[in-house]
């Protein structure tokens, strides 16, 4: 059973996924759906068999073959929902065409058409589901009213041929509006998610990722940091800065470098606020030159662009020059990730130590 279980949760998406995400639950409504034909399917093989005989069964086991190896294949394949979902769509479009033209099975064919709104709607991409309901409505019109009627055996009423088109109606806006309602209470679900998980992750002075972030990046301290190169960049003398001219202009000048430093970073490199004037750069690659190149663009950047502080009332305009000091490392096979944080520290002190706006760069000889 435990084994089972495990198949099952290894083969379907989270249900964090298959509420947030369109592709997910398309693809369990299409799994649990081909599951639920295929046993029908097999149920309606043995009775078949069990009153006739075996060979008069062997069309519905074939549909219940066709429909459980879809099962099997949604099921085992991630990718193809929405491939899929337009098929059952199309398929289920096809069977409404079907019973108009050959006056449905033993002239009931109108009944079965009562399941293809909520199949529509279940399956069918939610942008198309109006054209397919649609679609189905004119067909239904058409095989209780139209030009078709004529090759229908069974007659409708008139009192049927008028309820069971607006029962169908009915049913179809029913569908409509709760898959619309669900549609918007998933996307203010996912704006909500994504706010929550920005607030959760990025330091609201400066707008850079936090600690927590880097554990969601990279994973846990313990976890190699092979492939990956760390800077640490701590601003020199902040704390002059905040004594001479306040607060306040501090926390600009935090801004101010923070927006330097992304302009400088290559794409998929991170930058983390990881303590009060410290910031943590994380890159995709091992190559010294490059972290080096980095580094180096970044302290120059700092180091030539000044931050301008318009005048405000009395206070005078502000031109601040800033310098920062950066120690990096390239993580070898062994290092993880705390140590490789603990070595750019490491080397950000060697560059304090060394008379400041300087880049700092542990290589293998200092190992
Ligand atoms: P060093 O060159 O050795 O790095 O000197 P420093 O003055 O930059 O370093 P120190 O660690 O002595 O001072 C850091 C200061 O950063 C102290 C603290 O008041 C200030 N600080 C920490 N967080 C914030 C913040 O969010 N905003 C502002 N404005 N200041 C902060
Ligand atoms: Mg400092
Ligand atoms: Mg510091």
């Amino acid at each position: 059973m435990r084994r089972l279980t495990k198949i099952i949760r290894g083969n379907l998406d989270s249900w964090d996924e298959i509420c947030v995400n369109n592709c997910a639950r398309l693809r369990l409504n299409l799994i649990l759906f081909s599951l639920v034909i295929s046993i029908v399917f097999l149920v309606m093989a043995i009775r078949t068999a069990a009153m006739i005989n075996f060979y008069t069964a062997v069309p519905t086991m074939l549909f219940g073959s066709v429909t459980f190896s879809l099962f099997l294949w949604q099921f085992l394949h991630i990718k193809y929902s929405m491939v899929v979902a337009w098929m059952f769509g199309v398929m289920s479009l096809a069977m409404a065409v079907f019973f108009i033209a050959s006056g449905g099975v033993e002239g009931t064919g109108h009944i079965w058409i009562c399941i293809l709104p909520i199949v529509g709607t279940m399956m069918v991409p939610f942008k198309s589901t109006l054209i397919y309901n649609g679609i189905l409505f004119v067909l239904l019109i058409c095989l209780l009213r139209g030009p078709f009627y004529i090759h229908i055996s069974a007659e409708y009423s008139t009192y049927m041929r008028t309820v069971f088109p607006i029962s169908i109606m009915i049913l179809t806006l029913c569908n409509y509006v709760s898959e619309y309602t669900r549609q918007r209470t998933q996307r203010q679900l996912i704006s909500m998610t994504e706010k929550l998980r920005n607030s959760a992750f990025t330091d609201p002075l400066t707008g850079a990722y936090n600690r927590r972030a880097l554990t969601a990046h990279f994973g846990e301290p313990n976890e190699s940091a092979y492939g990956l190169s760390f800077a640490m960049l701590d601003l020199d003398y902040f704390k002059k800065v905040n004594d001479t001219y306040g607060h306040e202009l501090g926390d600009r000048l935090l801004c101010h470098l923070v927006t330097l430093v992304k302009k400088c970073i290559p794409p998929g490199a991170q930058l983390y606020r990881w303590g009060g004037e410290e910031f943590l750069l994380a890159l995709k690659s091992t190559d010294i030159d490059i972290l080096r190149s980095v580094l180096e663009n970044i302290r120059k950047k700092v180091a030539e662009t000044p931050m301008e502080s318009p005048s405000q009332g009395d206070e005078p305009a502000t031109i601040l020059f800033a310098t920062v000091s950066i120690g990096g490392v390239s993580a070898s096979l062994q290092d993880n990730i705390e140590r490789s944080i603990n070595l750019a520290d490491e080397q950000m002190y060697l560059a304090k130590n060394a008379g400041r706006n300087i880049v700092m760069i542990k290589t293998e000889a200092h190992r």
